[in-house]
C-alpha cells in the first residue's frame, strides 16, 4: 500500500508538471479578423489600427504575445492620459479574450488529452494517494503533522504558499497569462453552458475539484465519526451541485448567473447595479433570485443560527469552508491560539463588516438616486477598493495563499463579514454550544491543537464552561480528537448554555 502511495504521488507531481508545462505550449497569431470580431466598434481605428504590427506575426508563447498586446495598449493608453483624455483610456479586458482566440496548437487541439494529462493524472494520483489510508484502523491519524515539511510549516508549506499566492494574483489581475489553462477545460464549459472557459470557470472546476479530492480523503479520515462524514457529503455537495454546476447550466438557459448559497455581505456585489439590473430584467426568475438572496440574509441567517449555530453556514453550506474543511484540513492546526490573535481577529472582522455594510450603502445609494457620490466621495471608487482589497486580496490571495502558514480559515476568522454576521447572532440569540464535560478532560491539548479558529478549547474543558464564541464555525473536529469524550456540539434551550465557569468540575450540569 505504501507502493500505491508513493506512485499516487508520483502521478500526481508528473500531472501538476505537466499542468505547469502547458503554460508554455501552443503558437499565437493575431490577425485582421480576430481584431475587427474582437474589439469594439470605436477601438478599431485607435487600438485596431495600433496593433497592425503585431497582425500575422507569430509568437511561440502566450507570455510573449501578452506582453506584445499589452505594451502596445498601454502606450496608448498612457499617451491618452498624457493628452488627459480620460474619455478615451481603454479598459476592456481585450488582453485575455484576445491571447486566447488567437492561439493554435495541441491544446486548441486536443484538449481532451491534455486534460487527462494534466487533471486527469493530478485527480487520479491523488485518489491513489489517499485511498490507501483505507487500510488502516479508522481512527484519529495526525501523525508527524509537526514534523513534515508540507504541514509544518516547512519549505514544502513554503512552496504551496508561494504558489497559491502567485496563482490568485495572476487569476485575478493577469488572467491572460494563465489563457492555456482555461483551454484545457474549454470542452467541460462548453458542455456545460455553451461557452468557452472564461478564467472564472477555470477558478471554479479547480476549486471544485479540490473540494472533491479532498473531501473523499476527509471522508477516509473521519471514517470513524458520523458527524464528520455527513458535514463532509454537504459542503462537496452545495460546491459541486450549488456553487459550480448549477449557475453554469442557469447561463446555458440564458438566466442569470446565480449561487444560491451566496449570501451578502460576503457575496458584496449582490446589490451591484448590473447585478439588480440583470436580475430585475430576468423575469420571475429573477425577482425569485433577487428575493431569495434578501431574505436569506434578513430571515434565514437569524432564524438558522438560532436553531444551529453558524455551523449550518460556515461548515455545511459556504464554499470558502468548504474549501477549508477539504483542502485546508491538514493546515487547521497552524491556527494562532494567542489571545493577541483573537483581539485582532475581533477588531478586523467587524471592521471587514462595517466596509461592507458602508460600502453597500453608498452602492444602493448610487442606484436609486442616480448620484455616484456620497458626501463627496465618489461609490464607484469604493466598491472598486472593495473589490480590490477584500474581495481579491484579503479573500483570495490571503485568505487561501496563507493556508500552509496561518491555517485554513484565515479569511473566516479576520476577514468574512457574513462571518461576522452570523457570529453575533451565534453569540447573543443561539440554541448552539459546545458542552465540556470537565471532570473528564486530562488537559492533552488535542482540541486547542486544531481548532482551526484558534480557540483555546482546552481552556474551557478545563473549568467545565460551555463553549460559546462567536467564531466557532462548528466544524465538530475539537470533539473528534478529544480522547475522552469531553466535547459534545448541541442545540438545546439557549437558557442553559453554562456561560460562567462552575465552581465544581463534575461534568456539566
Ligand atoms: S471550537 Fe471546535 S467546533 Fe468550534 S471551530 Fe474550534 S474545533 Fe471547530
Ligand atoms: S482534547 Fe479533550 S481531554 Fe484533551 S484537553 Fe481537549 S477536552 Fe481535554
Amino acid at each position: 500500500m505504501a507502493l500505491l502511495s508513493r506512485l499516487g504521488l508520483y502521478l500526481l507531481l508528473a500531472g501538476f508538471g505537466l499542468w505547469l508545462s502547458t503554460l508554455t505550449l501552443n503558437e499565437f497569431t493575431l490577425t485582421p479578423t480576430l481584431i475587427s470580431s474582437h474589439l469594439k466598434p470605436e477601438h478599431q481605428a485607435t487600438l485596431g489600427v495600433r496593433l497592425q504590427p503585431l497582425v500575422q506575426k507569430t509568437f511561440q508563447s502566450g507570455w510573449e504575445f501578452t506582453c506584445a498586446f499589452d505594451t502596445v495598449l498601454n502606450n496608448l493608453n498612457n499617451e491618452y492620459r498624457t493628452a488627459q483624455q480620460w474619455d478615451k483610456v481603454i479598459y476592456d479586458e481585450y488582453s485575455f479574450a484576445l491571447t486566447k482566440a488567437a492561439a493554435s496548437g495541441p491544446l486548441k487541439q486536443q484538449p481532451w488529452l491534455w486534460f487527462g494529462l494534466t487533471f486527469g493524472l493530478v485527480i487520479v494520483g491523488a485518489l491513489l494517494f489517499i485511498l490507501p489510508a483505507l487500510i488502516q484502523l479508522a481512527g484519529n491519524k495526525n501523525n508527524g503533522i509537526f514534523q513534515d515539511a508540507s504541514t509544518n510549516r516547512g519549505w514544502i508549506a513554503k512552496g504551496i504558499g508561494a504558489f497559491l499566492i502567485l496563482f490568485y494574483i495572476t487569476l485575478y489581475y493577469y488572467p491572460q497569462y494563465l489563457a492555456n489553462w482555461t483551454m484545457l477545460v474549454d470542452p467541460i464549459s462548453r458542455a456545460l453552458n455553451g461557452a468557452e472557459a472564461s478564467r472564472w470557470f477555470l477558478y471554479g472546476f479547480i476549486y471544485t475539484v479540490c473540494v472533491l479530492v479532498m473531501g473523499v480523503r476527509m471522508a477516509i479520515k473521519y471514517r470513524h465519526n458520523r458527524y464528520q462524514q455527513v458535514r463532509t457529503a454537504s459542503v462537496v455537495f452545495f460546491q459541486t451541485a450549488v456553487a459550480f454546476l448549477l449557475p453554469e447550466i442557469l447561463v446555458s438557459l440564458n438566466k442569470p448567473y446565480f449561487d444560491f448559497k451566496n449570501i451578502w455581505p460576503l457575496d458584496y456585489d449582490f446589490f451591484f447595479d448590473y447585478n439588480l439590473n440583470s436580475l430585475l430584467q430576468s423575469g420571475n426568475l429573477g425577482i425569485f433570485m433577487l428575493v431569495w438572496g434578501i431574505v436569506l440574509f434578513v430571515v434565514g441567517v437569524p432564524i438558522l443560527t438560532y436553531f444551529f449555530g453558524k455551523r449550518w453556514y460556515c461548515s455545511w453550506v459556504c464554499g470558502c469552508g468548504g474549501l477549508a474543511e477539504t483542502l485546508g484540513d491538514p493546515y487547521r492546526q497552524l491556527s494562532d491560539k494567542s489571545l493577541a490573535a483573537w483581539k485582532i481577529e475581533r477588531y478586523l472582522i467587524h471592521a471587514v463588516l462595517g466596509a461592507a455594510v458602508v460600502m453597500t450603502a453608498m452602492v444602493l445609494y448610487t442606484y436609486f438616486s442616480g448620484s455616484s457620490t456620497v458626501l463627496f466621495i465618489d461609490s464607484y471608487s469604493v466598491r472598486s477598493l472593495y473589490g480590490f482589497w477584500i474581495g481579491g486580496i484579503f479573500a483570495g490571495v490571503v485568505g487561501t495563499g496563507l493556508y500552509p502558514m496561518m491555517g485554513n480559515r484565515v479569511w473566516c476568522r479576520f476577514g468574512c463579514p457574513l462571518a461576522a454576521y452570523l457570529g453575533m447572532w451565534q453569540r447573543k440569540k443561539s440554541r448552539f454550544r459546545i458542552t465540556t464535560n470537565g471532570g473528564q478532560c486530562i488537559s492533552c491539548g488535542n482540541c486547542s491543537t486544531y481548532c482551526e479558529m484558534g480557540i483555546d478549547v482546552r481552556a474551557y474543558a478545563q473549568r467545565g464552561q460551555d463553549i460559546v464564541r462567536s467564531s466557532c464555525v462548528g466544524c465538530g473536529i475539537c470533539s473528534a480528537v478529544c480522547p475522552r469524550g469531553v466535547l459534545n456540539l448541541e442545540n438545546a434551550s439557549e437558557n442553559s448554555r453554562v456561560m460562567v465557569a462552575p465552581e465544581v468540575l463534575l461534568g456539566n450540569k
